[in-house]
């Protein structure tokens, strides 16, 4: 499955009766344009630069409707900075546990639910899979 666009998204959002400002909808545009797993003060630094007035709650707010509304993910990580994620498609990661690089990789096929979870009593809604290890550049880096 192709991940959605920034225009696929905002048509499907304008669809739903979701309006965003120009402002929240620079935060989604870059978080659909990039490969990258920004955190919050990434995207914040970014944005900044079209919207000099933006202020980080107005950036933490747009990322926490967006993500009620299913249009990116949230990617915690306990203690560190959470990421965000434009990519709406199930895959799996790859985190490099030095500088915290995140990379999309297709997830292997796995059940989504299992006899166990069913025996709990869950109805399992989603997945999170992520590898973890040192990137290319970390490991050049150690050697
Ligand atoms: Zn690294
Ligand atoms: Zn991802």
């Amino acid at each position: 499955m192709q991940r959605s666009s920034f225009t696929q998204t905002l048509a499907d959002l304008k669809e739903r009766g979701v309006r965003l400002t120009p402002q929240r909808q620079m935060i989604l545009k870059f978080l659909k344009e990039t490969h990258e797993h920004p955190t919050a003060e990434e995207i914040y630094k970014q944005v900044c630069q079209e919207f000099s007035g933006i202020s980080m709650a107005t950036v933490y707010n747009t990322l926490h409707r967006l993500k009620e509304l299913g249009a990116i993910k949230e990617l915690s990580y306990g203690d560190m900075s959470s990421r965000y994620d434009g990519n709406d498609t199930e895959h799996a990661h790859v985190v490099c546990e030095s500088c915290g690089e995140v990379v999309d990789i297709a997830l292997p096929t796995l059940p989504m639910s299992t006899d166990e979870t069913e025996a709990l009593g869950y109805e399992v809604s989603s997945l999170r899979l992520e590898y973890y290890g040192l990137c290319a550049g970390c490991r050049n880096q150690v050697s």
